[in-house]
């Protein structure tokens, strides 16, 4: 199809991709029917907003705290919302309750409350900043991850019922499990990781070396006294 554009149309039509004018025409052409196949690279400019959810200011966002206006989520709403997944369910209560959330912040705007959090990655020591929206009853309404798995506004990745169950843990104990750097936690390098079970040996019953051989330095030698 672009075979049949002039060099100077081409070149229009690159230039508005971010793309490279470099190279003869045949290259031209190529380029461009790649850059078609590959949707244009995922180039910001190119890219639809279509799909990104809209979250309000970062600077409404306050730290969640026993004062702050949650909607009161149960555990029935994010059944529903993972659609009674309850493996993952479950291995999010678990990744929650090892305290993979870092951090959460709530906005209230209206009728919504938008939630973002920061939860852990499993294997590597990075974060994924996860954005939920709540109507005030309680109804996880969209949601959405940094992971590969959470783009969109329905993503239902690990992550995003991690931060559910904070909300719903602050919503019902007023405590919320955040992840602690080591000079949070009490120390317990004193404390043994096992314990010493087994009985006490009497010092009479312990094993004895064999009474070792005198050593001397000089070699032995047999004299011959005839
Ligand atoms: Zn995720």
């Amino acid at each position: 199809m672009y075979s049949s554009w002039r060099v100077s149309e081409l070149k229009a039509e690159l230039t508005k991709r971010g793309a490279s004018l470099r190279g003869r025409k045949a290259e031209l052409v190529e380029r461009l029917e790649l850059y078609d196949r590959n949707f244009n690279f995922g180039s910001a400019e190119n890219q639809s907003d279509d799909d990104a959810m809209e979250v309000p200011d970062v600077r409404t966002y306050r730290d969640i705290n026993a004062t702050s206006l949650l909607p009161h989520l149960t555990q029935t709403h994010i059944r529903q919302y993972f659609c009674f997944d309850d493996k993952k369910i479950k291995e999010a209560k678990a990744l929650y309750e090892s305290r993979y959330l870092v951090l959460a912040r709530v906005s209230n705007v209206g009728e919504n409350t938008f939630i973002k959090g920061y939860c852990k990655k499993t294997m590597k020591q990075l974060q994924y900043e996860v954005n939920l929206k709540l109507h005030k009853s309680g109804i996880p309404q969209e949601s959405n991850c940094e992971c590969p798995a959470g783009s969109g506004t329905e993503a239902k990745c690990k992550h995003v019922a991690v931060l559910l169950h904070g909300v719903e843990h602050m919503v019902h104990n007023k405590i919320l499990l955040l992840h602690q750097v080591c000079t949070q936690k009490l120390q317990d390098f004193h404390m043994p990781k096992t314990r010493f079970t087994s009985s006490p040996i009497a010092a009479h019953q312990l094993p004895r070396n064999k009474a070792k051989k005198r050593f001397c330095p000089f070699p032995i030698q047999k004299v011959d006294y005839i």
